[in-house]
């Protein structure tokens, strides 16, 4: 195990653990030695993932919760707390994204998009970053999307503004955050082959035009993100704090 990416000792979160981008998050975490806490929504997803990880060895908890529900969010930090005593990373990746014209778009679907991929980032973050200052430090990260930086996509006005606001929240965390050596990042993932973008990937057309669009001329895989979150919250990253990085083959280079 290269030292820089070496996690033992280190206590991960990542919400939304139980596909996707998150699964690989914890596959690359627990292989650099991290104990992980999978949560998800979905109580069987987060209880396979954590039990495949524990039969590869690793130390995983799965804690099934709705993170945008507060209180959910404070039995996740307990069990955490009760389990390890202490959290060196949290990742906020669970998120959705419900297609609608803004014409009729449901004011309960703008609304529930809001809490799932922005209000959850800050109660996790609140949470989290309470320990990470009595233990002298942390990193958190939060899975954005080009969307919200630079890139909008088309009938998805709810997850463009939710994930536009976890960007400027990310920044204005690591400003905060900085003196207690809390670093921040926002990762802005373009497409990327998970559950979320399988209806997407069934339309050639939709396809064809991705192609011609990303510079790398394919889409991204779960692990290529994994991989740039473990080393934004490796010590390699140690002086980078308020950043907003794109993994998206190329598509949007400002
Ligand atoms: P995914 O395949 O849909 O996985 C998301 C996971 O989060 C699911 O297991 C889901 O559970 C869970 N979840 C949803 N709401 C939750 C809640 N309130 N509390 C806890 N867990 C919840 O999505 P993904 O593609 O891996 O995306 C992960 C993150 O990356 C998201 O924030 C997404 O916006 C972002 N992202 C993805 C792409 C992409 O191309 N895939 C691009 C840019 C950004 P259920 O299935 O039970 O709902």
């Amino acid at each position: 195990m290269h030292p820089t990416y070496d996690f033992r000792e280190r206590v991960v979160c990542v919400t939304g653990a139980g596909r996707g981008i998150g699964l690989a998050m914890t596959a690359a975490f627990s292989a650099a030695g991290a104990a992980v806490c999978v949560n998800d929504i979905d109580a069987d997803s987060a209880d396979q993932v954590a039990a495949e990880l524990r039969r590869g060895g690793h130390d995983a908890l799965a804690f099934v919760a709705d993170v945008a529900d507060p209180a959910g969010v404070g039995e996740l930090f307990a069990a955490i707390d009760a389990r390890w005593g202490r959290i060196d990373v949290l990742i906020n990746n669970a998120g959705i994204e419900p297609v609608h014209s803004l014409f009729d778009h449901p004011l309960a679907d703008w609304q529930r998009t809001l809490d799932v991929n922005l209000t959850a980032a800050f109660l996790c973050t609140q949470q989290a970053a309470r320990r990470m200052r009595d233990q002298g430090g942390g990193v958190i990260l939060n899975i954005a999307s080009i969307a919200g930086k630079s890139q909008p996509l088309y009938l998805r006005a709810a997850y463009a503004a939710s994930k536009a606001g976890l960007v400027g929240f990310s920044k204005e965390a690591a400003r905060e955050f900085a003196a207690h050596q809390i670093r921040v990042n926002a990762i802005c993932p373009g497409v990327i082959i998970t559950p979320m973008t399988e209806h997407l990937r069934h339309d050639e057309a939709q396809m064809a035009r991705w192609r011609g669009e990303i510079p790398l001329a394919r889409l991204g895989e779960a692990e290529e993100v994994a991989n740039l979150a473990l080393w934004l919250a490796s010590d390699a990253a140690s002086y980078i704090t308020g950043a907003a990085w794109h993994v998206d083959g190329g598509k949007n280079m400002a």
